[in-house]
């Protein structure tokens, strides 16, 4: 068994109503068991109290999937690290993939939540990852290493301990396309490296990385054998809680 905190996380992302989400709920409650990862999943804003209600004492966190970093205001449509963890939120997914393409999220923006978040004690799954074109031409390392410094190297390493990082190259997301077991393990020993390279070996080498990107029950166990690999963020997958949990169960 690996030493580092090992999780997967499922992301709901703009899917199910109320009434398919207590669904969705009962049936992790059943199938739920004893695991070496931590278990969590991210439901819609308008789910989140109630999934936090539902799934409270059970050992499936429930957690957010975007944040604003502004403490409150006028900010109409946004909710804030404050009322997260007033609803007994303590973890928020920042920086996913389709918030950078679809909502404009910048990684100076992305700096602003992060600071936002663990000023707030939440513990924060920061997203990040290279485009097909950026693969295409090998530019993968640099972009990656472009991400994690602009959004978070302005902290002090003991920030980290605060921070799970999700390594998703946005070509594999929802494209049932996965990265080789090979080429994750690549990424996640470069992001370690570069960890290392700025904080030194012990906050690298604690770091909880988790890859994302059509992690489905077939491919989940040879990608979570690697050696860097601590984990998944799960989309589709995370839907139906037989595959969500064949995934936990691949560890
Ligand atoms: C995601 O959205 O973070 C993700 C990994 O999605 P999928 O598993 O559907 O590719």
């Amino acid at each position: 068994m690996k030493m580092r905190k090992q999780i997967v996380a499922g992301n709901w992302k703009m899917n199910n109503n109320l009434s398919q989400t207590e669904a969705l709920i009962d049936a992790l409650k059943s199938k739920s068991q004893a695991s070496n990862a931590e278990v969590m999943v991210a439901p819609t804003f308008t789910n989140l109290y109630h999934a936090s209600q539902a799934l409270h004492g059970t050992t499936i966190e429930v957690i957010a999937q975007n944040m604003h970093f502004a403490e409150n205001g006028a900010y109409t449509g946004e909710v804030s690290a404050s009322m997260l963890k007033s609803i007994g939120v303590k973890t928020v997914i920042l920086g996913h993939s389709e918030r950078r393409e679809y909502f404009n999220e910048t990684d100076d923006l992305l700096a602003k939540k992060v600071d936002a978040a663990l000023a707030n004690d939440l513990r924060v799954i920061f997203c990040f990852g290279e485009e097909l074109a950026d693969r295409k031409s090998g530019n993968q390392d640099a972009i990656v290493e472009a991400q994690l410094k602009n959004a978070l190297f302005h902290l002090e390493g003991e920030a980290f301990k605060n921070i799970v990082l999700a390594y998703e190259p946005v070509w594999a997301i929802g494209t049932g396309e996965t990265a080789t077991p090979e080429q994750a393990q690549d990424m996640h020993a470069f992001i370690r490296k570069t960890l290392a390279g700025t904080y030194g070996d012990d906050v690298a080498n604690d770091m909880t990385i988790l890859y994302g990107g059509s992690v489905k029950p077939a491919n989940a166990q040879e990608i979570f054998s690697k050696p860097d690999v601590d984990g998944g963020l799960i989309g589709g997958a995370a839907l139906k809680a037989d595959d969500f949990f064949a995934i936990v169960n691949a560890f």
